[in-house]
């Protein structure tokens, strides 16, 4: 099977420029009025759709102005203000209505206010037809006014051996940095599936070609909860309204992010290199309410943590595989082999007052993502098959920290061989794991 996949990868150069902050502050004072015009004519109506379908009180929704007499209109007038390429009143606009448009779903959602949108960053995001790019000297040439240019060169840039045969996407410009997307379009050939089930100590895998597999996440988990707790230390200090309090608090969340980012990014490779041509299942993460239901301070902090963690760790293998996001409803109460739905789950072992399975919750759980990333129903044939004489196929994945190699820190009782990575492995990651009885 060959999936297409385009990869972004986002770079920056530093530039310093009179013309470019002049031109950001012509940039979001033009696109804050293009705001305004458009929310001075958004009109407001019932959502008699929504009203039918899901019975809830008579809400009016905002609609967006977009027809095209009126954005000829809204040209015109951003027009007689504007130094620059007619084309960046384009960009203005573009940038303006892809504004409203994720404020309005948001809005929709109950997720935003009902007020307007106000540009506080300085930046301005060019259009296609205000670039050219000279990919033999690396060389993006962005046009200011006619015949007026702005060269940005990526000649001897660090990240140089990274794009090749990619293409410059749209730039935006910054007051000291511009900061360029690469795209490439990318087909994989995949030849296997795993289910992931995120859970707090670990990434559990099911796949019915290698078995179970088990990536340990404490490290990062825990790197993480002290951070956190650093961090809500210095947000105390800061709400005494002390000086100091903020600054601790930016280097905090910088140091947090750069070292659990190193982390997850570690993570996902030696993921990706250890099970080549493979499509990745994960849940769709929208579980913020069942985090919110537990009352246990400590509980919720390490699940938090947990939750940031697997969502870089799915946004950096979409970035290196294919990944099937599948809905997460039900995932660990349903049986795996017959499909009844448990109404009350307690502990790690999952029991099926139906069929009678007894399976460690975990794995229950990955069976079910990978049935449903592949759209397979639940069968108790199938899973007599492909489960059954898989059971005790586990395999232990441990992150190296130094290195880049992948690292299988404990034998699997498969066909896969076991790879013994002398010093790459951390010491920490070595300690006992728990072993599921089944
Ligand atoms: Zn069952």
């Amino acid at each position: 099977m060959l999936k297409r996949a385009e990869r972004v990868r986002m770079y920056s150069i530093s530039l310093e420029d009179a013309r470019v902050r002049e031109l950001i502050s012509w940039y979001i004072r033009t696109l804050q009025k293009a705001i305004d015009t458009i929310w001075d004519n958004i009109t407001w109506k019932y959502d008699i759709k929504n009203y039918k379908r899901r019975r809830h009180a008579k809400v009016k929704v905002p609609v967006i102005p977009k027809s095209s007499k009126f954005k000829r209109e809204l040209r015109n007038e951003l027009m007689k203000d504007n130094p620059y390429a007619r084309h960046w009143v384009d960009a203005v606009i573009r940038t303006a209505y892809s504004i409203m448009d994720s404020w309005r779903k948001r809005y929709v959602k109950g997720k935003a206010k009902k007020c307007k949108p106000r540009v506080k960053r300085r930046f301005a995001r060019c259009k296609v037809t205000l670039m050219k790019v000279d990919y033999g000297r690396k060389v993006i040439r962005i046009t200011l006014r006619p015949y007026e240019y702005l060269e940005v060169s990526y000649a001897n840039a660090w990240f140089s051996s990274r794009i090749k045969g990619y293409k410059v996407g749209e730039v935006i410009l910054k007051d000291d940095k511009v900061l360029i997307p690469f795209k490439r379009e990318e087909f994989y050939t995949v030849e296997d599936a795993i289910g992931w089930d995120c859970n707090e100590l670990e990434l559990t895998g099911f796949s019915p070609k290698i078995g179970f597999i088990h990536v340990d996440l404490r490290p990062l988990i825990s790197a993480r909860i002290v951070y956190q707790e650093k961090r809500r230390k210095a947000q105390e200090i800061d709400s005494k309204k002390l000086k100091s309090g903020k600054k601790l608090l930016e280097k905090y969340s910088h140091r947090e992010r750069n070292k659990c980012r190193d982390i997850e990014r570690k993570i996902t490779i030696q993921l990706t290199r250890l099970f080549p041509n493979t499509m990745h299942g994960f849940e769709r993460l929208n579980k913020e309410n069942m985090i919110r239901r537990d009352k246990n301070k400590y509980k919720k902090l390490r699940k938090r943590a947990a939750r940031v963690s697997w969502r870089n760790i799915v946004r950096e293998i979409k970035q290196r595989a294919i990944v099937k996001e599948v809905n997460p409803k039900d995932t660990t109460k349903t049986c795996s082999r017959c499909g009844f739905k448990v109404k009350d789950l307690r502990g790690q072992v999952f029991r099926c007052p139906r069929c009678g399975l007894v399976i460690d919750r975990q794995k229950n759980a990955s069976i079910n993502i990978y049935l449903r990333m592949r759209g397979f129903p639940h069968s108790y044939e199938w899973w007599e098959r492909f489960v059954k004489p898989l059971l005790n196929h586990e395999l232990w994945v441990g992150v190296a920290l130094r290195g880049r190699m992948p690292m299988i820190w404990s034998p699997m009782k498969g066909g896969l061989k076991a790879v013994k990575p002398k010093g790459l492995v951390d010491q920490r990651l070595l300690l006992p794991m728990k072993v599921y009885q089944t």
